[in-house]
């Protein structure tokens, strides 16, 4: 079990690993290390007030950025070919990408909700990127999965890189009856509504509820994005708009929001 203890014990050790010849490896390591860091301090810092809590993650955090610059150096390196030891610096190159977006999308879980939270509100512009929260759980409620993903520019969309997730599909796979809930700044193309559509339909016995959420419905002026909505709704896929209770369970206390009367507008609108 994976504890805030531990996680403020081992990360200080990740950066040693950067100085070994195995850069491939290290990042490996750093990888699989961070993937469950991630989650203890986002269930530790949901509504903490705990003063010894607070310290601990600011250390992870801390420990967490030096880590990103380290990476961040390790990517410079291996770019200008000063680093170059692996039999495959193709694939290395993949690892440190991945390592990279894993990183980022830690760190910036501040920027991740507020884009959930306001993504849709009256005079504002439409943000550029897709967040998705990803919770998998089994049929006594206990969660084996919690995940976030974002789209990469002119690449993946954030649904595909969850499609994409191995853990994800294991949590999936190796479990019955789960419930799956999804949380995104949008609700689903046309092009992820098919691919989700096709996840679900050769998994359906596994598969107690499928639950996808948004704030905001993406180009739904475009026929094929609502034909993709509504696809989904007949294969049993709920669809719903976020509210208070929603936003609770990703970690937003309503209670503490600055927008509260415009995000509350602008759910009811969706919901309809
Ligand atoms: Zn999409």
């Amino acid at each position: 079990m994976w504890t805030l203890d531990l996680c403020e014990f081992v990360l200080p050790g990740l950066k040693g690993l950067f100085y070994s010849p195995q850069v491939e490896m290290a990042c490996s390591v750093v990888h699989a290390v961070l993937k469950k860091v991630a989650v203890v301090v986002r269930r530790t810092s949901k509504g903490t007030r705990d003063k010894e809590k607070e310290q601990k993650i600011k250390v992870c955090t801390s420990e967490l950025k030096d880590i990103k610059d380290m990476t961040s150096d390790v990517i410079h390196a291996v770019k200008a070919g000063k680093k170059n030891n692996t039999e495959d610096p193709v694939s290395m190159k993949l690892v440190l990408k991945e390592l990279q977006l894993a990183l980022g999308t830690f760190l910036s879980n501040e920027e991740f909700l507020t884009t959930l939270l306001s993504t849709g509100l009256p005079d504002t512009d439409l943000p550029k990127r897709t967040y998705l929260i990803t919770v998998v759980k089994t049929d006594n409620g206990e969660e084996i999965y919690n995940e976030r993903f974002r789209n990469i520019p002119n690449g993946e969309h954030a649904e595909e890189r969850m499609l994409n997730d191995e853990d994800f599909l294991h949590a999936v796979d190796d479990h019955h009856n789960v419930k799956i809930i999804l949380t995104s700044n949008y609700s689903p193309c046309s092009k992820c509504a098919r691919k989700l559509i096709s996840f679900y339909k050769k998994r359906e016995r596994k598969i107690r509820k499928f639950i996808i959420q948004f704030p905001f419905l993406f180009k739904i002026q475009e026929e094929e994005n609502r034909s993709g909505l509504r696809r989904l709704n007949e294969v049993g896929v709920t669809l719903r708009a976020m509210n208070a209770d929603s936003w609770l369970k990703v970690g937003i206390d309503f209670m503490d929001v600055e927008d509260k009367e415009r995000i509350t507008e602008r759910d009811k609108k969706n919901s309809l």
